[in-house]
């Protein structure tokens, strides 16, 4: 964390939540950041697409931000089941998560379609959460730096900058483990990330944007990470489906 870069946290419901909890968990979380008034940090939820009117008008006004899980790389057409960024623009959404481990596995997503689904989003106003991370089986065969690399370079599209993009390191062997890396590990990653960024979006672009770390972050391990010099607050997924341990998550980046 470093006081030129605006601490992140965002959650990630997934496939969870029907109305009536999905009302009650975002007009919780809304209500706290509104009574937060001037939180130093920004919030953001991202339902399913099911949930994305209703969590919309629970958050009205809270300051907490709405977001999708996905977008289509097209604007509109014949893509069943499919959901464009422009729709979610439409929906009041102000951010889009693209590249979760999660559909890259299910959905067999590659570097190319996510860099594609971000530059999708950042054509309608949105900003493309990027998600990156190796599996364990990468990390234990010492290609973690390796892996991370060469999703920055495949995943991150042209025309990317600190104020579109955000980038989400997330080891795969750590999403809802209830593990994580070490503190020095998390920081060496998110270190050499930002190196390679670099690359892409240039110095002072790679230096003002946005990597958060996601995997197992919990109240109890929030502070501590975000501590962490190159992490710039968290993509949470079990801990943002409670109000009460998402907002301690926020309170620990104060
Ligand atoms: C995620 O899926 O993005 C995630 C980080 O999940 P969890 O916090 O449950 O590990």
């Amino acid at each position: 964390m470093t006081a030129t870069r605006r601490t992140l946290i965002a959650g990630n419901w997934k496939m969870n939540g029907k109305s009536a909890d999905g009302v009650a968990l975002a007009t919780s979380v809304g209500g706290k950041m509104k009574s937060a008034a001037g939180a130093s940090f920004d919030m953001l939820v991202c339902p399913p697409f099911t949930l994305i009117s209703k969590v919309g008008e629970a958050i009205k006004g809270s300051g907490v931000m709405l977001g999708g899980q996905d977008c289509h790389t097209n604007v509109s057409g014949a893509h069943t089941g499919d959901i464009s960024a422009e729709m979610l623009k439409d929906m009041g959404c102000g951010a889009v998560i693209v590249g979760h481990s999660e559909r890259r596995t299910d959905h067999k997503e590659t570097d190319e379609l996510v860099a594609a689904k971000a530059s999708a989003a950042h054509a309608a106003g949105l900003i493309a959460v990027i998600c990156i991370g190796e599996t364990e089986a990468e990390r234990d065969a010492g290609k973690t730096l390796d892996v991370n690399g060469s999703q920055v370079a495949g995943s991150v599209p042209a025309g990317s900058n600190a104020k579109n993009t955000v980038i989400a390191y997330e080891p795969v062997w750590a999403i809802g483990t209830g593990r994580t890396p070490t503190n020095d590990e998390v920081q060496e990653v998110h270190a050499f990330i930002r190196g390679e960024l670099a690359k892409k979006v240039g110095a002072n672009e790679a230096a003002a944007m946005r990597i958060l770390y996601g995997g197992s972050m919990k109240p109890g391990n929030a502070k501590e990470l975000i501590a962490l010099a190159d992490v710039d607050g968290g993509l949470i997924g079990g801990a943002s489906l409670n109000a009460d341990d998402f907002w301690a998550i926020g309170e620990a980046s104060n």
